[in-house]
């Protein structure tokens, strides 16, 4: 009976049909959330025959445990959702340092809340594996989910240049990092080059390598303390990574140690249609050669109906009818999930429209 399915599977699958995918959601902890609110949540959630939740309490212990013992309860499969490198009050020489010399901690690119860490630096690392490994040892976590595992966006998302009122012809120095004692030394340890002499470092290929493998290098750190408690990894990530979380962000997470990818396939921050869900779902499936599951990323937009009278495209998303068309595209490229950005954007048309998309 079992290898009949599996035959069944297997021609659905090549006849380019694909199984209904699972579906997770992304969802934080907000000022309005108790414990009452978390069971309601996800009792609802679980109905609308949601597969797991992707939480972020940060690193919050008490919140996590309270959210992971709600969603088990429910039935649903829980990710412990943290934003990375984006840390607050942390010693000074643990933040990255920017191309004109200027550190995140007193300067930031884009925007305030963007101090970021320096993800060479050895007590940075040793923070992290700690951090997560407490984490992976609360009960009900099944996955620990690692966001902003990244540089900051070098060159931003298309659609998000007018916003920040920047024309990106190339790397961006104030965004272009670390330039630490540290990060310059071991660069020319390695390589022989002196990157603070360097003409145009953003021509520098192994410049650019070096700071893939010293994301590549952490997560593999952290994945390893989380394994050996018996749990597993996720990593929310740009689209690609060839196409653009590479060069944008220095993440080659096709050489990741994770046990799950959750590609932000955020088609409107790149001004492109919904459609292209499925062009960059399937770079992102051959990349991993299949071997670990993609949960496309879907930015749904709530206010869908006056979407065309707002400016900020990071209010923009999907809309119930492009949510369709993004989610039979991310089936048919072999996507091996949803997941969707976020619980609370999705209307009643949303999942009307997801239910008929995906049986
Ligand atoms: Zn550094």
């Amino acid at each position: 009976m079992k290898r009949l399915f599996a035959l069944f599977l297997s021609m659905a699958f090549a006849v380019g049909l694909s199984a209904q995918l699972p579906v997770y959601v992304w969802q934080g902890w907000t000022d309005h959330t108790s414990e009452a609110s978390l069971e309601r949540d996800f009792a609802l959630l679980r109905q609308r025959g949601v597969e797991g939740v992707c939480f972020n309490a940060g690193f919050n212990l008490d919140r996590i445990r309270l959210a992971a013992r709600a969603a088990k309860a429910a039935g649903l499969v829980y990710h412990a959702w943290v934003p990375c490198m984006l840390q607050g009050g942390l010693p000074r020489e643990w933040y990255a340092v920017n191309r004109l010399g200027q550190s995140a901690a007193d300067v930031q690119a884009y925007v305030p809340y963007y101090t970021c860490l320096d993800p060479h630096n050895k007590q940075v690392q040793e923070w992290f594996v700690a951090k997560f490994d407490s984490v992976a040892q609360i009960a009900d976590v099944d996955y620990v989910q690692l966001d902003y595992i990244r540089y900051a966006d070098v060159i931003l998302a298309r659609g998000l240049w007018k916003k920040y009122g920047l024309v990106m012809r190339e790397e961006y120095p104030v965004a272009d990092y670390c330039y630490c004692d540290d990060c310059v030394a071991d660069f020319k340890a390695q390589s022989g080059i002196d990157i603070r002499q360097a003409k145009d470092p953003s021509r520098v290929k192994q410049w650019a390598q070096f700071r893939c493998n010293v994301v590549t290098h952490l997560v593999g750190r952290i994945a390893d303390v989380v394994h050996a408690r018996g749990k597993l990894v996720s990593a929310d990530v740009f689209p690609g990574p060839q196409s653009h979380a590479v060069w944008m962000v220095r993440q080659e997470w096709n050489k990741w140690k994770v046990d799950a990818l959750f590609p932000m396939n955020y088609n409107d921050f790149y001004l492109k249609p919904a459609k292209w869900v499925g062009k960059v779902t399937r770079e992102e499936v051959r990349a991993v050669d299949g071997k670990v599951p993609i949960y496309s990323g879907l930015f749904i937009s709530k206010h869908w109906r006056v979407k065309e009278y707002i400016k900020d495209p990071e209010g923009h998303g999907l809309s119930p009818d492009e949510l369709r068309t993004a989610v039979k595209a991310a089936r048919k490229a072999g996507a091996r999930g949803l997941c969707l950005f976020s619980a609370a954007s999705m209307t009643e048309d949303h999942w009307k429209a997801l239910e008929e998309a995906n049986r």
